[in-house]
């Protein structure tokens, strides 16, 4: 048989990526903790109406989707906010408001291959669902800046836009959802002059087109400044209007934090995901130029799914690329090293005591290895030293009888025997 290789866009977390991930993964719990975000834990298949309701043509078309033996329509999970929207429009829907829910794990898209895209990749993903006021947004925005600065990294911005404001420029204009949808997805992609020709061919007005051509050059400078020049630019349109009142409110909340993210207002901004309705926005950092995570408001996904209506917000970072950040950074991860031992012993009848010996010093916190190859002592030792083990302990015959082992330090290469009772303390001195 030819040697099997990963999946095209799968990878093999080996030891210290793992540790990392793990690592980022518990930055992120802890910040759910903190925030009263409670986890919750979805399935990795999920059925794919659900997934592709409204998902919008660029996640849904690179769904992983199959028929289960069953004849079911199913695709892999590629974000968690339909799963969570699911539970809050069933099971959870007489629970009280607000729900802070969070989740972590694996996702599946067919993306392209490439540095920070993969075909499975990780998020942490926090929704917060049942309030409309823009504190809940703020939150998610603080939030997200404290898992950024809790990963070390450094000179992080949010891109930041608002759905409603393109979107209630087009409902104004007559524009049908379906169109509406495809423009988002178009400037989403940077792709302004196709997004601008379906908005003339939909028969939009000249000032429709106009506006949108001043929106997609205003981004970045002064907060204040953007929203009132953008404010400016969409007077003509009353929801559009309404939006950027409420991302100033958000923004506002947001600044009295004093989180000290760089904000770039982007009025031009689009997500390819077709269920938000509100705020949205993404992290970078300028190391990258790919997102290190996103989100925004979705009042309607919940009612869509046949639940009461819930207004929601939510948030999912990638954890991939978070981590893909703070090595482009040297941002380092503050990992204390816990003492490690070998427990090695002399002779073919001492295996046993060996392996009573390794448990006295694990049930006490010390994480404990024992020689399982059968090396003579000398090799035994060489291998202890190769795998960073602070002390080998040698189980033989001679100490045994006084009840003892002996402890060699192997980073001061000094020995010493020392009764069973007392291993503890010697390695822990
Ligand atoms: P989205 O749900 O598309 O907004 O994605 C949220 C975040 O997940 C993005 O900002 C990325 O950090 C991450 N992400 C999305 N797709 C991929 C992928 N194919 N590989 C790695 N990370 C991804």
């Amino acid at each position: 048989m030819s040697s099997f290789q990963t999946v095209r866009g799968m990878r093999d977390f080996l030891a210290e990526e793992a540790k990392m991930m793990r690592y980022i993964e518990g930055k992120a719990r802890r910040i759910a903790e903190l925030y009263g975000y409670k986890e919750i834990i979805t399935p990795v298949v999920e059925s794919y109406e659900l997934l592709a309701a409204k998902a919008g043509e660029e996640v849904r078309l690179r769904m992983y989707t199959f028929k289960d033996l069953g004849g079911r329509m199913v695709a892999l999970r590629p974000e968690f906010t339909p799963s969570v929207a699911r539970l809050v429009a069933t099971t959870l829907k007489n629970e009280p408001k607000p729900f802070r829910l969070f989740c972590v794990g694996s996702l599946y898209r067919y993306d392209e291959p490439q540095r920070g895209r993969y075909r499975e990749f990780w998020q942490s993903n926090f929704e917060l669902m049942g309030s409309n006021k823009p504190e809940a947004d703020a939150e998610i925005l603080m939030l997200t800046s404290d898992l950024m600065k809790s990963a070390g990294l450094k000179n992080v911005t949010f891109k930041v836009g608002h759905v409603g404001v393109l979107r209630g420029i087009m409902k104004s204009e007559g524009l049908k959802e379906k169109t509406q949808n495809s423009v988002m997805q178009l400037m989403d992609k940077k792709q302004y002059e196709e997004a601008f020709k379906l908005i003339e061919k939909a028969e939009a007005s000249q000032k429709c087109l106009d506006t949108f051509r001043k929106l997609v050059e205003l981004k970045g400078g002064e907060i204040l400044e953007t929203l009132t020049k953008l404010k400016e630019h969409v007077k003509h349109y009353d929801e559009a209007s309404i939006a950027v009142e409420n991302l100033k409110e958000i923004l506002e909340l947001f600044s009295a934090t004093e989180c000290k993210i760089n904000i770039n207002v982007d009025a031009g901004f689009a997500r390819g995901l077709e269920y938000y309705t509100g705020m949205i926005f993404e992290v970078y950092v300028p190391e990258l130029d790919i997102a290190l995570g996103g989100g925004g408001r979705y009042d309607k996904l919940i009612e869509l799914f046949g639940g009461e209506p819930t207004p929601a917000v939510g948030v999912a970072h990638g954890l991939d690329r978070i981590m893909l950040a703070m090595q482009k950074q040297k941002a380092c991860l503050e990992l204390k090293e816990k003492k490690k031992a070998m427990v090695i012993p002399t002779k073919e009848g001492l295996k046993g005591t060996a392996l009573k010996i390794s448990n006295i010093l694990r049930k006490a916190g010390i994480t404990v290895e024992v020689e399982v190859m059968g090396r003579k002592m000398a090799k035994a030792l060489e291998d202890a030293d190769r795998r960073g083990m602070d002390y080998a302990v040698i189980v033989g015959e001679r100490e045994l009888k006084e009840n003892a082992v002996v402890v060699r330090d192997l980073r001061k290469r000094e020995q010493t025997t020392v009764k069973i009772d007392k291993i503890v303390s010697a390695i822990k001195a």
